[in-house]
């Protein structure tokens, strides 16, 4: 899995690369992550990436000239790489969306914007994709641009050390994960559930996917919309259903 990042701040990105998983997904040469500085690709001595906006207003808008030829410049090729824009005005993402990326053979290319919004030149002539990670407005792309990196590399084979974990997460199964535990079994006065002691695995998995169709039922219940149920799965939300009234 290939990306590459166009951002005024290269610092920010080299420190969350440097830790936990993505740092070791990097030393096995299972991604490559190519972090790029926009203001290399300036033209002017003081290496200016904004200007003010047309028609005026508050602000600045990033000039779109240090893109393209960023973009020219690193990636000539168009068929072998795909240009994603981070915006508050794009598709949301979510784990659909990183599942697709994640089988995607082409470089994936981040432009990070700043200040009130990149030149919409940009986006009509340069992009692919354009992708919202959610309906609030954060002061950059990079941390978008993190988020859908580490969302989709946790989905690379190799990455996560049992790819099961990946598999029965939230959201891959189409509903929300079970409650997990671990050791003390009693801490404090709160004891773990006794059925996950009990060795019956036959239990534990009808447990499980119970308590991850309460949970949804309860905090997203517009997901369980969209998956089709097993006849299981309709028999334990009528009990969760029943034990609630
Ligand atoms: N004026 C813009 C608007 O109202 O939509 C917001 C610009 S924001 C301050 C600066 C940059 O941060 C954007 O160009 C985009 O790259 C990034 N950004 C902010 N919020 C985002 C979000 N929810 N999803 C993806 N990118 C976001």
């Amino acid at each position: 899995m290939r990306y590459g990042i166009v951002t005024i701040f290269p610092e920010f990105i080299h420190s969350y690369l440097g830790s936990g998983i993505l740092k070791k997904a990097l030393e096995k040469g299972l991604i490559a992550i190519a972090v790029h500085n926009l203001r290399d690709f300036t033209q002017d001595i003081h290496r200016t990436v904004d200007d003010y906006p047309y028609g005026g207003s508050s602000g600045m808008v990033m000039k779109p000239e240090p893109f393209f030829t960023a973009v020219e410049t690193l990636y000539p090729d168009t068929t072998q790489r795909r240009i994603i824009m981070l915006s508050p005005a794009g598709k949301r993402f979510d784990q659909d969306m990183a599942m697709e990326l994640s089988k995607e053979t082409r470089l994936i290319l981040f432009l990070c914007g700043r200040y009130e919004a990149i030149d919409e030149r940009v986006r009509n002539s340069l992009v692919n994709d354009e992708i919202s990670i959610g309906d609030y407005i954060l002061t950059g792309g990079e941390l978008p641009a993190l988020v859908i990196i580490d969302a989709v590399t946790r989905l690379v084979p190799g990455v996560l050390g049992d790819n099961r974990s990946a598999e029965t997460e939230s959201f891959s199964w189409g509903i929300l994960d079970y409650p997990q535990y671990t050791r003390p079994s009693i801490f404090r006065d709160l004891a773990v559930p006794d059925i996950l002691l009990s060795g019956n695995h036959k239990d534990i998995r009808l447990w499980r996917r119970k308590e991850a169709l309460r949970r949804t039922l309860e905090r997203r219940p517009e997901l369980l919309e969209n998956i089709r149920l097993s006849d299981e799965d309709c028999r334990l939300i009528n009990e969760i259903k029943e034990e609630s009234q």
